[in-house]
């Protein structure tokens, strides 16, 4: 069939598609009597928080040794989000007042905002083709006040972990694996949030899997796993948590000021479930993904694709395409979204530092706290700053692939994405 001559739906024409695709909340999706059935066993044991009631379920507890056995690490610790997660992360790695984070400019704004509001201030590293942080241009942000790096594998692809750590271990520097969008992506056979300090996890709606909300933190280190649990529970280790983690702790010598990021037992009861059926969604995702992939690779040639360091770890949610101009990718997803097949652009095509709050570096702090610092190396914000970031974000286009997609899905997607890039002049 030649694909080129068919007319674009934007113009008049057939759409590939009948209609949209379904929404991609993969694990939302997936939820069933499974979920019902486990939220139901808490509410009538009348026990919804993990750490006492009258007939504790112990789901929190049971959610982190199925994460800690699966993922391979010791410690595993459930809390109330994504976000939650991170301030957690950066308070057990000692991160404070006076420090630098390196953030990478392509990813969410809580990446950025945890840093802020655990007192530390953002400094920004640019992207590769992978849109995740390239690990050569790391160390030109790097300096003596910078203790700690945040690596984000956006939307499905592993960062290039084996070249951060490196990078990372030789100057001292911490490093957290914020894998909120990407839960299960693997670089090289290892499962991405475990190659360094500490992985942070999100159970959001718009995450793989879900609760609504819910998040974690997993790590190798019984030291950052107290300061975590800790900071995640009032500053208190109690003494049942101690035991299931073989740590003794004292509350004289190690308590410290902490808030309440405790996920509940009907958090933990649904993320049980969703965890079980990790395979069932990315597998059929993964599959879905690279057919899509092939198909499109097949039908235009000269199509180029987002990068990554290893394909065969990727999660599979979201396919990256890179269009040739900003205005190509403007054309592509109106047309593309007239055939009934949505495409976007990730975090309106701007870096994360745009966000007006991060750009202008203001915290909400009394003196604009913790940016006061009297850094040695002061901290700025300004175009051109992160340039690969800048140019490449504008013009990926991404697609949403579910797992629930059917093989007449697939074959519309492909047929569609290629009607309009080869028409485009792709
Ligand atoms: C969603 C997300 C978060 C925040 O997770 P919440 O559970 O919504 O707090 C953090 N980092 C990244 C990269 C995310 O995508």
């Amino acid at each position: 069939m030649s694909t080129a001559t068919e007319s674009l739906a934007i113009h008049g024409g057939k759409p590939a598609r009948s209609k949209p695709l379904p929404p991609n909340y993969p694990g939302a999706l997936m939820m069933g009597e499974e979920e019902i059935e486990a939220v139901a066993r808490v509410i009538r044991a009348h026990s919804p928080f993990r750490f006492y009631g009258p007939d504790l379920q112990g789901s929190v507890l049971t959610l982190e040794k199925m994460m800690a056995a699966d993922l391979g690490v010791p410690y595993v610790l459930g809390v109330t989000s994504g976000t939650a997660a991170l301030m957690v992360a950066l308070k057990a790695i000692g991160i404070g007042y006076g420090d630098k984070v390196v953030v990478p400019a392509v990813t969410f704004l809580a990446t950025a905002t945890a840093v802020v509001c655990s007192n530390a201030v953002p400094v920004y590293a640019d992207v590769d083709a992978s849109l995740n942080l390239d690990p050569e241009k790391l160390e030109s942000v790097l300096d003596d006040e910078v203790k700690a790096i945040i690596a984000v594998p956006i939307v499905g692809v592993p960062c290039d972990m084996d070249a951060i750590m490196a990078i990372a271990r030789k100057r001292g520097i911490k490093v957290i694996e914020d894998v909120a969008q990407s839960c299960g992506v693997m670089l090289r056979g290892k499962f991405c949030g475990t190659f360094g300090d500490v992985g942070t996890f999100s159970f959001q709606m718009n995450k793989i899997l879900t609760a609504g909300e819910g998040g974690a933190i997993v790590t190798s280190s019984p030291a950052f796993y107290e300061r975590a649990e800790r900071f995640h529970d009032q500053g208190q280790f109690r003494v049942a948590l101690q035991e299931q983690n073989g740590i003794t702790s004292d509350e004289e010598t190690s308590a410290i000021a902490g808030q309440n990021y405790r996920m509940s037992e009907i958090t933990g009861a649904v993320m049980v479930e969703q965890w079980k059926k990790w395979d069932r969604i990315v597998v059929p995702m993964r599959e879905r993904y690279r057919q899509i992939k092939a198909g499109l690779a097949a039908g235009v040639p000269g199509l180029a694709f987002r990068g990554t360091p290893d394909p065969q770890g990727d999660v599979g949610c979201t396919l990256g395409l890179l269009m040739p101009s900003q205005e190509i990718a403007a054309d592509f997803m109106k047309a593309t979204a007239a055939e009934n097949i949505g495409t976007y652009t990730l975090y309106g095509g701007r870096p994360v530092y745009r966000n007006p709050a991060l750009w202008h570096m203001r915290s909400g702090e009394r003196n604009n706290f913790p940016y006061n610092y009297p850094f040695k190396t002061p901290v700025t914000c300004a175009e051109g700053m992160c340039p690969r970031a800048e140019d490449l974000l504008p013009r990926s286009v991404f697609v949403s692939v579910s797992p629930i997609l059917t093989d007449q899905d697939v074959e519309e997607v492909i047929y569609g994405i290629t009607k309009v890039a080869l028409a485009l002049g792709i």
